[in-house]
């Protein structure tokens, strides 16, 4: 039996779509973690991933049977400006594989070596991102946001070279797929109908195959990729999460977070928060990523256009039509996610100025995103489950409070519906920047990864209160903040 139990389908696809080629070998593999319970899910033995010939395959000194590595080709539009050929400079995917509930999931490996996508790059991965992708984006999962996942982390054993020399490491990436907007816009600029056709074809089938027998299949998949993104980013919203560089080749067709590079939680609100150090515009700021996501959804829907109708006015009735739905989708989804966060059934127009002045005083009081929310869970449930041990809300709050309590009386939820929703939608535990970094500083100083290990060991419970969580659930003192976050 394969340790690996491969069934894959993009290699399938025509060769236009990729480069197969193999992962480079490093000088001296060394296991970081293995993601047990992910393993298991896909039906990868977990046993044969820590052994030395698993270590091996994710260091890319082995390839796995029944992988077929090959680096896709993809282009995009980075920080605005289109940039034709990109596609996957420092990753390779290995193959697919279907988890116990039938569903199917790429295998990645990020930091395997140059490709012909390299565009002069090394093709490597730095330790530290790994770690920031491993801790953030399993983070994200236990959040209940649709993401990438990390199965497993090896080290290389070599140096990188960026600003300075770091330790080198390797990510095993798995993702529902890795096929992005830019992916679309690679084929739209070349002309290519037919790829263009098999792409639709793939993607139905793979992430919407309730939409596979479609009678305008591109048009079913632009409305699916449409809703699964106002979906997500609402959630990033409802969390004070910030992307960092949603660019049109980070926005997965599959609807799931990509990319954790320059990403950061929010501690004290601002909606003009911006993490990144490239991003310099603020293009990619905290209260712009849905109008983001709608710009590059119609970038999408543009690239679509040859495969949406022969008739290319009528394409463009289509597309534009498709696009224009995505600000109320996306508001839906927020007003469904804060009802929840504030105890309440639903939110309607009413409801709308309490909402907004909420966010008024956060940003007037530079409150903690995460521990104002979760102080209302306190608030409206009562004093016994109690983040007022690390953090209470200002007098600024307290006619606000008032306001809010009348509205809960008014609102129809069991209170032990409300308990359980407000609890689900207000974690009391977050990656908070100075964390990761403090964790992949000990890594990248140490060699000392009991801090990482702590910390991923503890984001897969977001929702529980511990008494001993003093360290991950205060925000930064002033003297660690993180200001600046980079790609790596
Ligand atoms: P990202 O900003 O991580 O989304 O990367 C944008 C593009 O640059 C992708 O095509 C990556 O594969 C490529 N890239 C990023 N870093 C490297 C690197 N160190 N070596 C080669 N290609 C890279
Ligand atoms: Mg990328
Ligand atoms: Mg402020």
């Amino acid at each position: 039996m394969q340790p690996i139990p491969f069934d894959n389908t993009f290699a399938r696809l025509p060769d236009q779509f990729y480069t197969r080629l193999a992962p480079t070998p490093v000088t001296r593999p060394g296991l970081v973690r293995v993601n047990r319970p992910l393993a298991q899910q896909l039906g990868i033995d977990a046993q044969w991933l820590v052994s030395p010939e698993g270590v091996a395959c994710i260091a890319g000194n082995q390839v796995p049977a029944g992988a077929e590595p090959l680096a896709a080709v993809y282009a995009g539009h980075q920080f605005g400006s289109y940039n034709p050929q990109l596609g996957d400079g420092r990753a390779l995917l290995l193959g697919e594989v279907i988890d116990r509930q039938g569903r199917r999931f790429d295998i990645q490996l990020k930091g395997s070596g140059p490709t012909p996508y390299s565009r002069g790059g090394d093709g490597r991965s730095p330790l530290g991102p790994v770690l920031r992708e491993y801790i953030v984006s399993e983070a994200m999962h236990a959040l209940g946001v649709p993401t990438t996942r990390a199965l497993a982390a090896v080290t290389t054993g070599e140096r990188v070279m960026r600003d300075m020399a770091l330790p080198g490491a390797v990510l095993a990436r798995v993702a529902a797929s890795h096929i992005r907007i830019g992916s679309f816009q690679f084929f739209a600029a070349r002309g290519d109908q037919e790829a263009l056709q098999a792409l639709v074809a793939h993607c139905l089938q793979r992430h919407y195959p309730e939409q596979a027998d479609s009678d305008n299949p591109a048009l079913a998949l632009l409305q699916a990729v449409i809703g699964a993104q106002a979906k997500l980013i609402s959630r990033w919203q409802l969390l004070g999460f910030i992307h960092g560089v949603m660019n049109t080749d980070n926005m997965l067709i599959c609807g799931e977070t990509v990319d954790y590079g320059p990403c950061a939680f929010i501690d004290d609100f601002n909606p003009n928060k911006v993490f990144s150090s490239i991003d310099h515009g603020g293009r990619y700021a905290y209260r712009n990523q849905p109008a983001i996501a709608h710009w590059n959804l119609a970038v999408l829907a543009q690239s679509l256009l040859p495969v949406l109708a022969a008739d290319q006015d009528r394409a463009v009735a289509l597309a534009q039509e498709a696009v224009d739905a995505f600000p109320a989708l996306f508001e839906a989804a927020h007003l469904q996610g804060l009802a929840a966060k504030l105890g309440l059934a639903e939110i309607g127009d009413a409801d709308k100025p309490l909402v907004d002045e909420l966010f008024q005083l956060m940003s007037d009081g530079n409150t903690d995103f995460t521990l104002t929310f979760r102080r209302l869970y306190d608030h409206a449930n009562g004093p016994a489950r109690d983040v007022g041990k690390w953090f209470e809300l200002p007098d600024s709050f307290i006619p606000w409070l008032s306001r809010w309590r009348q509205r809960l009386e008014r609102d129809y939820l069991a209170p032990e519906t409300r308990e359980q929703r407000m609890r689900r939608a207000n974690p009391a535990v977050i990656p908070r920047n100075h964390r990761v970094e403090e964790a992949i500083r000990a890594a990248e100083d140490e060699a000392d990864f009991s801090p990482f290990h702590t910390l991923v060991d503890r984001l897969a419970d977001p929702f529980e209160l511990d008494a001993d969580d003093d360290r991950l659930l205060t925000p930064p003192t002033p003297q660690e903040v993180v200001q600046r976050t980079f790609c790596g």
